[in-house]
């Protein structure tokens, strides 16, 4: 079954409102199995709407539109659907009671706009809203003798995934044109996108034409998003099991996890798991590992602190790193990563010590410490080493990534030292 959506309003196009109904649609729509082939925006302008109404019509099995839908004169979606599906306007007391009394229990009285929201086209059905006064309209029409089916929502974000959550996706859930998941996220970590498809070239190559594979890169990583248009519910899942095994194989210790899983939950799991606690000291990221890893509930278990240690003076007289290092070396440099992660281990008395010195531009770099610079540390108490990586020219980009990159660091070490057995970190 494939969607289209519709969000109507003048403020999406002028860019006012970010269109995150047409986003949060998207993705429930596809997680449902449908797939959402267009997604048009509209302005408060009954004659394109009509237009994209009926292109969508003819093409789509499912349009959701959303917007429009008020009391208001810009609000221009009922009489156009109305007007189009040739069902003419009508007042539903049932909702028009509703609506008088949801005023009511909030002390006001019924605007004199109100009744426009109780007027549906003749023939469709409607779906409460658990949020606010606006119902939404659910309608099988048939154009051109196909068989489609309607779904108009308010375009107030709460409103339209209340109805969407509470009505339309249970209905749609009900249909045998519907079928299971067809999406599968893959969440990789200390990869770059290019490097990836490096290795997963050839897979791509061999995918047969109902298979895909979509690279969905952040600061975080690179996600994976496996889809299949297969239509039979066992033949899908199947078939992304295959690729997801061939992607592991290839991708190997990079693949942390599936679905919306976050690198610093997997490494909070693992410290969990072996009883570790990890501290920060962080110049370039300025606080931002320790915010990272206190996003996850339950972090106290394992995080107790970071040093934001971004002036020089600061690493000496709290980290210990020596005077003479910085002198010779300079802030981003190897000795003074590992000192740094050795220091913070010390200080807070971590079993593991993770550091980050680099340059988040756009100033500061040199030939040879170009702007995206970071040396990563890393302490335990078998070993210490440091890493250095190269990132962007972009100041919040590179705090993102070095974060990442640190965090990540810290992640495969502690899965190669958990190899190795059970005791491998006394304090
Ligand atoms: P109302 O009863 O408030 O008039 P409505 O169904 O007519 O609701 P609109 O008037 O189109 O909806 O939009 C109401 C508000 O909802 C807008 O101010 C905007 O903030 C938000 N909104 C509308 N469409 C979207 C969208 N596609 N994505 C995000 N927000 C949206
Ligand atoms: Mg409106």
């Amino acid at each position: 079954m494939n969607a289209h959506l519709l969000t109507i309003g003048d403020e999406l196009l002028i860019g006012q409102t970010t269109n995150t109904n047409a986003a949060w649609l998207g993705e429930r729509l596809s997680r449902l199995g449908l797939e959402v082939e267009r997604t048009v925006t509209v302005g408060d302008d009954p004659d394109r709407m009509r237009e994209e109404l009926d292109r969508s019509a003819r093409r789509a099995d499912l349009i959701v539109i959303t917007g429009g839908l008020g009391p208001t004169h810009d609000d221009v979606t009922r009489d156009v659907v109305a007007d189009y599906f040739e069902a003419p306007l009508q007042t539903d007391e049932a909702i028009l009671d509703r609506i008088r009394r949801y005023y009511e229990r909030r002390g006001r009285q019924m605007p004199a706009s109100g009744p426009t929201l109780a007027q549906v086209p003749q023939g469709f059905e409607t779906l409460e809203n658990p949020v606010g006064a606006a119902v939404g309209l659910w309608h099988e029409a048939t154009v051109e003798g196909q068989s489609r089916l309607v779904v108009i929502l308010p375009g107030i974000p709460e409103e339209m995934k209340g109805i969407f959550s509470e009505a339309v996706q249970p209905r749609l859930e009900a249909r045998d044109d519907v079928r299971g998941v067809h999406h599968r996220t893959l969440v990789t970590s200390g990869i770059g996108e290019s490097s990836l498809q490096e290795r997963l070239g050839d897979l791509v190559d061999t995918l047969p034409d109902d298979l895909r594979l979509a690279y969905l890169p952040s600061t975080d990583g690179v996600r994976l998003r496996l889809t299949t248009l297969n239509e039979k519910p066992d033949g899908a899942e199947n078939q992304l099991d295959q690729l997801e095994a061939s992607i592991r194989e290839r991708a190997g210790e990079h693949v942390i996890g599936t679905g919306d899983v976050m690198l610093e939950e997997v490494l909070g799991d693992r410290l969990r798991a072996t009883g570790t606690t990890i501290g920060s000291a962080e110049s370039a990221t300025g606080g931002l590992i320790g915010h990272r890893l206190t996003g996850v509930s339950g972090s106290s278990d394992y995080y107790d602190g970071s040093v934001v240690s971004y002036a020089n003076r600061v690493k000496r007289d709290i980290l210990g790193v020596e005077a003479e290092t910085l002198d010779e070396f300079g802030a981003v440099s190897e000795p003074v990563a590992v000192q740094m992660a050795e220091g913070v281990r010390q200080v807070l008395g971590v079993d593991i010590g993770i550091a980050t010195t680099g340059i988040a531009g756009p100033t500061g770099g040199t030939d040879e410490k170009p702007v995206g610079t970071v040396w990563l540390g890393y302490a335990d108490a078998h070993r210490t080493r440091a890493i250095k990586r190269h990132f962007v020219e972009d100041r919040t980009l590179n705090k993102q990534l070095f974060a990442t990159a640190a965090l990540d660091l810290a992640r495969r070490e502690l899965a190669s030292r958990s190899e190795e057995g059970e005791d491998w970190m006394p304090r």
